[in-house]
């Protein structure tokens, strides 16, 4: 198990993966003798004893040593953004994932990326959208609630087709009912 003998391959087979690293189907065979496997990460030949185990391939053995294995965390090692000076994962040597999407953004500028925005402007901003929303939508069911009474003074009573007629859900139909009694106690004192 795991020597994997020239002879257990089509010479076929080897020959391409010889071709593919870039040596001959008898250097290839002369590696394998030898009782070694050609390293994925290394690009370079190492005994079995440097690869850990894995059921799943047919050599037993993982396609990386476990040194290369090793290194693979790196990718994901922790730096000092250079821009936001926040310490987190990173995968550039200088700038955290943001920085470098808003670098990115910015068109690349040579200087770095542009200074994050302040969160109390970002939130600000996000408040006034949010009450531009709002005062739309107010808008939008003050019209409503006009163009309901006025259903209701042509007669229409039926539920489903003021709302069809509206077109809002039948269940508002309702809250304007509501809303107009309530509007109509509130005129009755003035
Ligand atoms: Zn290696
Ligand atoms: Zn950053």
């Amino acid at each position: 198990m795991g020597t994997n003998p020239p002879d257990a391959t089509p010479a076929r087979v080897r020959a391409v993966a010889a071709s593919r690293i870039g040596t001959t189907l008898t250097d290839y065979d002369q590696h394998l003798t030898a009782g070694e496997k050609w390293c994925t990460d290394c690009k370079e030949w190492h005994s079995h004893a440097a690869f850990a185990k894995d059921a799943s391939r047919s050599d037993g053995l993982q396609v990386k040593c476990r040194e290369a294995a090793k290194k693979r965390p790196r990718k994901h090692r922790i730096i000092t953004c250079t821009c936001c000076k926040r310490e987190i994962p990173a995968r550039t040597n200088e700038w955290c994932a943001a920085c470098f999407i808003r670098w990115d953004q910015a068109g690349r500028p040579a200087a770095g990326p542009p200074l994050p925005r302040p969160i109390d402007e970002v939130n600000a901003d996000r408040q006034a959208a949010l009450a531009r929303g709002r005062q739309t939508q107010l808008a939008m069911a003050a019209g409503r609630m006009e163009d309901f009474e006025f259903l209701l003074s042509t007669g229409e009573t039926n539920r489903s087709a003021l709302a069809r007629r509206l077109g809002v859900q039948p269940s508002t139909v309702e809250l304007y009912k509501t809303q107009l009694r309530r509007d109509q106690r509130k005129q009755v004192p003035a």
